[in-house]
């Protein structure tokens, strides 16, 4: 600790300037002389026997610890100002002894009763053969700094806990994320052989009405089972996600592949699942060729399709519209929903965020506030950017561009 707080290079210097002030001061014989030029000095500057006694105190030391030269004269030192040690005192003698000179820290207490990070460099000075040794002790307040070290370890010290936690959290995170995967992976299977065989015992059954009938509850049932375990899967899936962002694991598989398809795609699975809206499609060009994840960019066209249409009015269209942008081609999503304020254009993309009063207004499900999270570092470990253009009440763009290759 002591190492963190002394800064050697002020210490050296500290000490440099004791040693020029001690050979200055007692080259000459005469104390008295010696002790009035120190007394000019800015440095809290103090002369002591070996017993701890005070023997002079310069207007430095005055200031530093609030005691007049004359109240303090012929008082031990340590008692005064209640010095504690951070290291045996008998050793920090030896020192002074054997090698003439030690430095470190104490705390002391000021006249008030405030209590002072110190630091000392002190010199044992011979006043000459018929003479006893002095010790010169420079002393220097380092509370505030010592506090602002302490703080900035605390912090730091702070800083790495939590981002151990944080992976901890991440780790823990994807391994449950996994192992919630695979008994879902095999309930989604059961439920596909179940509406199977149930097709096959619909297409048997003749005119029996009642049957007709219970058959049909059936199918509702198990159809239903089936969008609320694609729920589920969804929501596995982001954490996986982002359990592999910040763990740094997210690889995605980049081959040439052609942006209008994937987007068109996408576009149809969307249609697909909500047959009742409007999605229109516009391209200005016929091919954009990209290096990109197939798969993950479609992921990142549907969510942005899927929040269009589940944040706006279910009689609205949705317009995805594609073009080239001097070296990228982008792609965006156009809604007429509830648009999204300034502020909280910036906050969307940060994970678990979502906007509160921003109504679903389609019912499809359960959300983290983890997709555009998940858009986002997709789209920029691809060479992307993504971003929103949105006014509050007047519907929202959102958008992604990529590097084409065409123009490369
Ligand atoms: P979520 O699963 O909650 O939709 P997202 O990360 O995809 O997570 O979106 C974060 C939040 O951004 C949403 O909760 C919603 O408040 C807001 N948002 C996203 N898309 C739109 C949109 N098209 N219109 C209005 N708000 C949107």
């Amino acid at each position: 600790m002591r190492d963190a707080l002394v800064n050697p290079k002020h210490v050296d210097d500290y000490g440099r300037g004791v040693r020029r002030y001690g050979r200055q001061v007692f080259a000459s014989q005469n104390l008295q002389e010696q002790i009035d030029r120190m007394a000019q000095a800015h440095n809290a500057i103090i002369i002591r026997h070996l017993d701890d006694r005070i023997l002079a105190w310069n207007q430095g030391a005055a200031a530093l610890y609030g005691w007049s030269e004359g109240e303090v004269q012929g008082k031990k030192i340590h008692t005064l100002l209640r010095t504690e040690f951070q290291e045996v005192r008998e050793s920090i003698e030896l020192v002074l002894c054997k090698e003439g000179q030690w430095e470190g820290q104490f705390t002391q207490t000021h006249r008030t009763g405030r209590c002072m990070i110190v630091a000392s460099r002190q010199v044992l000075v011979h006043m000459g053969p018929h003479q006893a040794a002095v010790i010169v002790e420079m002393n220097r307040d380092e509370t505030e700094r010592a506090f602002l070290v302490r703080e900035h370890i605390e912090a730091a010290v702070r800083e790495a806990a939590l981002q151990e936690t944080a992976q901890q959290m991440s780790a823990f995170v994807g391994m449950v994320s996994h192992e919630l995967r695979t008994p879902l992976t095999s309930i989604k299977g059961h439920l596909q052989l179940a509406q199977l065989h149930l097709t096959r015992l619909q297409l048997r059954v003749i005119g029996e009405e009642g049957m007709k009938q219970a058959l049909t509850t059936i199918q509702y049932s198990l159809d239903r089972a089936d969008r609320q375990i694609n729920v589920q899967n969804r929501l596995v899936n982001d954490l996986i996600d982002l359990s592999r962002i910040q763990t740094d694991q997210l690889n995605v598989q980049q081959t040439q592949c052609d942006l209008v398809q994937i987007v068109q795609e996408a576009l149809e699975d969307q249609r697909i699942l909500m047959p009742s809206r409007l999605i229109r499609w516009t391209s200005l060009i016929i091919q954009a060729p990209v290096l990109a994840d197939e798969d993950r960019i479609g992921q990142v066209i549907n969510n942005y399709i899927s929040n269009a249409l589940k944040y706006s009015p279910v009689d609205a269209p949705v317009d995805v519209r594609l073009e080239q942008e001097k070296a990228m081609i982008r792609v965006s999503v156009r809604d007429e929903g509830s648009g999204i304020s300034e502020t909280e254009q910036q906050l969307i993309w940060k994970r678990f965020y979502r906007v509160e009063e921003h109504e679903n207004k389609n019912g499809s499900g359960v959300s983290l506030g983890l997709g555009l999270y998940i858009s986002r570092a997709l789209i920029e470990q691809q060479g992307g950017h993504v971003g929103v253009e949105s006014v509050p009440t007047c519907g929202s763009t959102f958008w992604f561009t990529l590097p084409s290759i065409s123009s490369e």
